[in-house]
């Protein structure tokens, strides 16, 4: 879908103007204003400012900004900037090159959001709606200031469609019909699911001129068009709100209703049993790993299979085989036993939360306990080091894999609601070791919850710098100085190298040979890692994910390059890098084929310079930050695969302070 990003570039104007026609408050009857917060969000600094020596000088920065940013918006327009093997030029993100919106401007404090668009990429689950937005041309509408509603059917959703159906969406010649299907899925105004679930037994109108969406509110769901359920709503982006829906609406004389359900004029999924691999649901997913076989057979023995595959979203905490066997004697052959139904039904269901908690959710429940499926019976759980413990004795050995309606955590021993867990012996569970800490491990962190980066620096004395820094990384790049500083020298070839996940990111150690030259001084490649969204912001704005290359001087000195990357063309130069993603923490595979870094770069390496920090504890400065300011692309599948495993790996944007950001050319002369 990558190649119709040209196609936003043509039509996404029209489509901002025909989305600010029908702003004008269509949203039902009890619709909140719709108008556009432009107008008051942004005055311009220079029109505020009193006279004086100060004011004038605000007067001239802000001047010299509106001109850096027009600078700016040039350079990442007009350089080509796709990858060193003649990949096809790079089409920046749309919403990134262009004058950013009032609206971008007044959310800076709240850079690390992100808009409907980048949020639904974010979830991850969302790729077949994104593809769709894309072909639709609507990215650009999308990510406007709004605000807007969108009902977002997930990946399943659109996997029950029928399979004509759903490659009908996808062709040129259907855009306008896609256009409209898309549209009736977005509500112009921001509706929280309170609001929506005041219109029950009423209809909401859509951005699609004339088409409504009947509403019920049935048992605390929504429902939409009879069959169509809201299954998380209150997704928050900056310019709205995300619902997730199960179902593809089909507006009333859809072409695109032939194949799909007529009546309720929507198509539900109908759990995931013919998405493709990737993309199962916790059962599936559990049978596809190969070690849970004494676990799904006993789902399935007590009937629990297709409440498993439903809507959820499930945590199943997972025993492995090695688990099971570690009972003592004839336990599952009884508990197997139809007569003991209830007994294993009560033990399974003892194994489910019924949310979706991933690896930091769970840890963030240090030392408290969570519901489970077995009404009344809790689980507890410790973290100690970065070992999650279940009842004190049961491990998770791995973490986060993820399933369409929630996600799996692989457990070393069978849980007993009476406290009395049955644990797999040393060495039985291939993956216990990989989960021990070791003996002095720094103190853990995580990207979200009670061990993000806002209690970073409070997580140890190693850490404190995370909060007491003045020179910390990241930043949001917004006013710089244009100086015509030398380029940076790559010196990069060919070099081995082994694909790591360190629990944070995925990671490819590098063997010596690699390095840059800065202002004289030579730079060691040592190893290049990834986050999602972006760390470094332009204007308020993150990318879909970032880049960086660590090099060390002789004397101990880090040189970080950091390179943007926006959504676009399917990327080979890191297509040998994703296939060999371990998915487990701690995992590590060699890369077979040499790989030169050099191809994950973009052609025109002018940079952002500036004094920053590790943007992870224990956040040390005096690095020589390096953001290259031509971005490189990425496809969605590309995109969505890092984030398969890697939902949110990025710090949030740090003060500035008083330090200048430096531009290695001049620019635009
Ligand atoms: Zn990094």
């Amino acid at each position: 879908m990558s190649s119709n990003l040209k196609g936003i570039r043509t039509y996404g104007a029209p489509i901002i103007m025909a989305l600010a026609l029908i702003l004008t408050g269509c949203f039902g009857s009890s619709a909140p204003a719709a108008a556009a917060p432009e107008a008051d969000a942004a005055p311009a600094v220079a029109a505020e400012a009193p006279a004086g020596d100060a004011e004038n000088m605000n007067a001239t920065l802000q001047a010299e900004t509106v001109a850096l940013r027009a600078q700016l918006t040039e350079m990442l327009t007009a350089q080509p900037a796709g990858a060193e093997n003649g990949a096809e030029a790079a089409t920046p993100e749309p919403g990134h090159a262009a004058e950013p919106t009032p609206a971008a401007e007044a959310g800076h404090e709240a850079a690390a959001g992100m808009d409907i668009v980048d949020t639904a990429i974010h979830a991850g689950h969302f790729t077949t709606l994104i593809k769709a937005v894309e072909a639709a041309g609507l990215v650009e509408a999308l990510k406007a200031a709004g605000p807007m509603t969108l009902l977002a059917p997930t990946d399943a959703a659109f996997a029950a469609l029928p399979p004509e159906t759903l490659a009908a969406l996808l062709m040129p010649e259907n855009k306008a019909e896609l256009i409209n299907l898309l549209m009736y899925h977005v509500m112009t105004a921001k509706a929280m699911a309170a609001d929506i679930s005041g219109l029950n037994g009423n209809s909401t109108n859509t951005g699609l001129e004339g088409k409504q969406i009947a509403v019920a509110v049935e048992h605390d769901k929504i429902m939409l068009n009879t069959t169509v359920a809201v299954t998380i709503a209150d997704i928050i982006a900056t310019n709205g709100v995300i619902h997730e829906i199960n179902g593809v609406l089909m507006p009333e004389g859809s072409s695109f209703m032939a194949g799909a359900a007529a009546e309720g004029h929507g198509t539900a999924a109908a759990g995931a049993h013919d998405a493709p691999a990737g993309e199962m649901d916790i059962v599936a997913t559990a049978s596809q790993t190969g070690h849970f076989t004494k676990l799904v057979a006993a789902i399935e023995a007590a009937g629990l299979a297709e409440t498993l595959k439903g809507v959820g979203p499930f945590t199943l905490l997972a025993p492995t085989d090695a688990a099971f066997a570690a009972l003592p004697a004839g336990t599952l052959d009884n508990l197997l036993n139809p007569d003991n139904k209830q007994k294993l039904v009560d033990l399974l269901m003892y194994h489910v939360i019924m949310a979706k908690a991933v690896a930091s959710d769970v840890a963030s429940l240090n030392g408290r306990t969570a519901n489970t499926g077995l009404t009344g019976k809790k689980l507890n759980i410790t973290v100690d080091n970065d070992t999650v413990m279940i009842n004190g004795n049961v491990k998770v050995t791995a973490a986060d894999i993820m399933a369409t309606n929630g996600v799996i955590h692989e457990i070393n021993g069978v849980l007993s609601a009476d406290g009395t867990s049955v644990v797999a012996a040393d060495g039985a569970d291939a993956n216990a070791a990989a989960g021990a800490p070791a003996a002095h491990a720094a103190a853990h962190w995580e990207y979200e919850g009670a061990e993000g980066p806002a209690a970073w620096g409070a997580l140890s004395a190693d850490y404190a710098t995370c909060s007491s820094g003045m020179s910390q990384s990241p930043i949001d790049i917004r006013i710089y100085q244009p100086l015509g500083l030398e380029d940076i020298g790559f010196s990069y070839q060919p070099v081995p190298m082994k694909i790591k996940n360190n629990g944070h990111t995925i990671q490819a150690n590098i063997d010596a040979g690699n390095s840059i030259t800065v202002d004289g001084v030579v730079f060691n490649l040592l190893q290049f890692h990834f986050h999602t969204p972006s760390e470094h912001t332009l204007l308020g704005r993150a990318l879909p994910m970032e880049l960086h290359l660590v090099h060390k001087d002789a004397d101990g000195n880090l040189a970080v390059v950091g390179v943007l990357i926006t959504i676009g063309a399917a990327n080979a130069n890191f297509a040998e890098i994703w296939s060999h993603m371990p998915a487990v923490a701690d995992e590590e595979q060699p890369v077979p084929a040499p790989l030169n870094p050099l191809t994950l770069l973009p052609k025109d390496r002018r940079a952002y310079r500036y004094s920053g920090s590790l943007t992870t504890p224990p956040c040390s400065e005096g690095v020589n930050w390096l953001l290259l300011a031509t971005p490189i692309q990425m496809s969605t599948d590309q995109i969505a695969a890092f984030r398969t495993l890697f939902p949110l790996n990025a710090r949030p944007v740090q003060p500035l302070h008083d330090r200048p950001v430096l531009v290695d050319v001049t620019i635009g002369g």
